[in-house]
């Protein structure tokens, strides 16, 4: 592990690992639930320290983690293929396509790699409880983690989260609450009960291991490409936590001499859970309404990561766009048909925004080196694809009710 520092992405600050858990003491002191939280920290690394170790033919990936291996669960996580799109990228006219499978994590999500290292962080701490507020993956995720551990998961979720997520955490032996309200209610009841209870929290970007533990896909998408940086990554954006990850990895790699450009970051949201998107092409924040979407995952009014989320867009030179859930359903079943990739619909809402990108002037050109990250597994809600496919129906065991 590289030595490193926290740094409060809003005013600067660094403190010691030891002496800070969550948002900037400073700038936090402003935030209450129901705003983006104020005052994220950064892990800063001694990159000096990364660029001298650091060898592309025996990469220690341990140099750019937060938490000593000792404390690393047993559960692996990560390291998930990325997978040439040929098909795909010839229906879009784009000759160098790729998915990032992520729905292969053990729990069917990205997810699972914050989950990993806020996990690893709680061994260190000595903390016997991990609590989150989550849409149903990241709760599945610290479900699974912590089975693998000694560790117990309590969750908040609301209780209009898909089956087989809701399956998943009971299933791993988590403590689950369900909330009748929204996830953004789940968020705050959460911090409130680690607040008065304790425990460690582990709600998206108000943990800061959870970007450190979601920037490993972003180093695996480098290494996978033959140490190459893509040209640009489309990202399903719902709290900003997973584009933010990607951003970090790319920035830390840059500072410690290793790149020299940053991959263009994509992005995409659903129409009706846009906060992120609208803050991006005007500058001010403003919650989603209404975020009724079919990708659940990414169904959230008030986005924790907003101001970081955006800054990866507009330092990456990226750009952000909108999908309907329309177009998510086609999306997911065109990846499925063309790559064997069958993603949740907040993963097919990435190659959504692709599709529906190359449409535009803003289209990426035919030879870019482009990644959809596949965020997370579509056995997670087949209810949702049953809205636009239908099952044939079934026939007298003859062949000829087959030939007819
Ligand atoms: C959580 C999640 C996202 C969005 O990640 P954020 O960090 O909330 O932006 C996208 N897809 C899937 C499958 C997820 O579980
Ligand atoms: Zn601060």
């Amino acid at each position: 592990m590289a030595e490193f520092v926290y740094r409060c992405t809003e005013c600067q600050r660094t403190y010691s690992r030891e002496d800070v858990r969550y948002l900037c003491p400073e700038c936090g002191k402003t935030y209450h639930p129901g705003i983006p939280l104020k005052g994220v920290l950064e892990a800063v690394f001694d990159y000096e320290a990364i660029h001298a170790k650091f060898n592309q033919a025996r990469p220690d990936w341990n140099l750019f983690c937060a938490v000593e291996p000792e404390f690393h669960p047993p559960l692996a996580v990560g390291s998930t293929p990325l997978t040439p799109a040929n098909k795909l990228g010839a229906e879009l006219g784009l000759a160098n396509l790729w998915v990032k499978n992520d729905g292969l994590n053990p729990s069917g999500s990205l997810k699972d790699r914050a989950s990993f290292l806020v996990v690893a962080e709680a061994m260190r701490l000595g903390e016997k409880r991990i609590v989150a507020a989550s849409t149903g993956n990241a709760a599945s995720a610290l479900a699974a983690v912590c089975a693998s551990t000694d560790r117990e998961a309590l969750i908040f979720v609301p209780e209009k989260a898909p089956k087989a997520k809701l399956v998943q955490m009971v299933l791993y032996g988590a403590r689950v609450i369900p909330v009748k309200g929204t996830y953004d209610d789940a968020f705050r009841l959460s911090l409130e009960y680690t607040d008065q209870r304790g425990g460690l929290n582990r709600n998206t970007a108000y943990h800061p291991l959870t970007i450190e533990g979601k920037k490993t896909a972003g180093l695996e998408i480098w290494a996978q490409l033959g140490f190459q940086v893509p040209d640009a990554i489309l990202v399903s954006v719902g709290d900003g936590v997973i584009i933010a990850g990607l951003h970090k990895a790319f920035v830390d790699l840059q500072r410690a001499g290793l790149i020299d450009r940053l991959p263009r970051l994509i992005c995409v949201q659903a129409a009706t859970s846009d906060a992120i998107h609208k803050y991006i092409q005007t500058g001010q924040y403003e919650d989603a309404e209404n975020p009724t979407t079919r990708a659940d995952s990414i169904s959230v009014s008030c986005p924790s990561n907003a101001h970081w989320a955006r800054r990866a867009v507009l330092e990456t030179n990226g750009c952000s766009i909108l999908v309907s859930d329309g177009e998510i359903l086609e999306a997911q079943a065109q990846m499925a048909r063309t790559t064997g990739i069958f993603g949740e619909p907040a993963a097919a809402t990435a190659a959504a925004g692709l599709v529906k990108l190359q449409q535009s002037p803003a289209r990426l050109s035919a030879t870019d080196c482009i990644v959809i990250l596949a965020t997370g597994h579509g056995l997670k809600d087949v209810e949702a694809p049953l809205a636009r496919i239908s099952i044939p129906a079934a026939i007298e065991p003859e062949l000829d009710a087959v030939i007819e």
